[in-house]
């Protein structure tokens, strides 16, 4: 029970009303912002303006997965008020208040530094972005699916990177009969793609690994998919790059080649917002309980 929190929730999508009925059933007090526009009444909860708020009485906050824009903007889908965070309203929050984003950028990690409360980012942790690869598995199937011709049952994929993403991906894609090669640059992700059952290559071979593929799917966040790799590949072919912006392909040099290469972020969200919602409020719910004794300490 997370009976006593104060948690302001700022902002969202659909993912975050799993989150606030899963911590509205837990009891905690929640104040939400940016949420005009939602019919739907959760019990415990209360709409808010961010400005009108006494946020001395906050102990956490939780942001949309994207955090803040450069600018401090946070996105909400049910208002059409512009909310903007600032380190100012930060430092209006109780000192052991922690704020909660899936993902950060320079100016929300430096917000929540001049402020001097504790920033956690949701996706930076190993259960979160393990149970987030299985929709994010999905949605890539959604992806080549509808940009291809042919069935994946056959078709040579090349999946590379080996983390919590590429992992899932391929063997998602295995499971439906692709012919699936994994390209990795350590020896030990090499020996477990072969353990899967599928077949490894290094990284240095993307080149000629390209030849063959037709689709190439892409989770490292760093540029890979060069100018070279892609001139290697079948005129038919096709590039998902998963990885976060701005991905790890050099699409002005695709689509030149004529190439089909898209950028396919947040799949989660948008092939299945409540399961990734509840992701999210699962992991939310157990790290706002571990925060409860603390906040008694401090009170006491
Ligand atoms: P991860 O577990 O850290 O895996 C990243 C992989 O990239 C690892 O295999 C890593 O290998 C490899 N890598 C990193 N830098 C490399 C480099 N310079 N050269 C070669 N290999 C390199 O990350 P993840 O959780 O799988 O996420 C992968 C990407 O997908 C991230 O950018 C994440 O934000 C994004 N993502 C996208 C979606 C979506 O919907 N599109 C959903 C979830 C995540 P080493 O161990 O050798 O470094």
């Amino acid at each position: 029970m997370l009976t006593g929190l104060n948690i302001a929730v700022i902002g969202g999508d659909a993912r975050q009303l799993e989150v606030i009925r899963k911590l509205a059933e837990l009891h905690a007090k929640l104040w939400l912002i940016g949420f005009e526009q939602l019919d739907h009444g959760f019990t415990g909860t209360s709409k808010a303006k961010l400005e009108e708020m006494d946020l001395s009485r906050i102990d956490a906050i939780i942001l949309p997965v994207a955090g803040t824009s450069l600018s401090g903007q946070v996105d909400t889908i049910f208002s059409n008020d512009n909310i903007i965070l600032t380190a100012e309203l930060l430092k209006k929050t109780s000192e052991k208040c922690v704020i909660y984003s899936g993902i950060s950028n320079s100016y929300l990690t430096s917000a929540a530094e001049k402020a001097g409360r504790k920033l956690v980012q949701l996706f930076d942790r190993d259960d979160v972005a393990i149970y987030n690869s299985i929709p994010t598995a999905e949605g890539t199937i959604m992806m080549v699916i509808q940009h291809t011709d042919y069935t994946i049952h056959g078709s040579n994929i090349a999946v590379l990177g080996l983390g919590r993403v590429g992992m899932s991906v391929a063997r998602t894609f295995a499971g439906l009969g692709a012919k699936v090669k994994v390209g990795a640059r350590k020896s030990a992700h090499l020996a477990r793609i072969s353990e899967m059952g599928l077949s490894p290559f290094h990284l240095d071979d993307l080149k000629e690994e390209a030849k063959a593929a037709d689709v190439i799917i892409n989770t490292i966040p760093h540029l890979i998919v060069t100018a070279e790799v892609i001139s290697n590949m079948p005129h038919q072919g096709l590039i998902i790059d998963l990885a976060s912006k701005p991905g790890g392909t050099d699409f002005a040099f695709a689509e030149k080649q004529g190439i089909k290469a898209m950028l396919a972020p947040g799949l989660p969200g948008i092939v299945a917002p409540k399961t990734a919602g509840q992701i999210i409020a699962g992991v939310l719910s157990h790290l706002l309980a571990e925060q409860l004794p603390k906040r008694s300490e401090e009170k006491s």
